[in-house]
């Protein structure tokens, strides 16, 4: 009986080296998407996070870990203590 035998390498494997690295493309800024911002629950859209007080609803409030802070207007929100 005839075995398949996997080619075995015999010579040293040849390692190719590109020539030329390709550069990656600019990289672009990360945005959030903004379904992050949203948690659906039981078909009700939950915000996740607060909104700006002065500016409004539609001003999200970024999570600053004690505290949410608008990019807006620079209102700063301490959270409500957990606890
Ligand atoms: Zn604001």
């Amino acid at each position: 009986m005839s075995k398949n035998v996997e080619e075995a390498p015999t010579e040293e494997e040849k390692v190719e080296k590109p020539e030329k690295v390709e550069k990656p493309e600019k990289r672009k800024k990360k945005e959030k998407p903004v379904f992050s911002l949203y948690k659906v629950e039981g078909g009700k859209a939950v915000r996740l996070r607060p909104t700006c007080e002065r500016c409004g609803p539609g001003y999200f409030m970024a999570d600053h870990g004690d505290r949410y802070t608008c990019g807006h207007c620079g209102f700063t929100r301490y959270k409500p203590a957990e606890k």
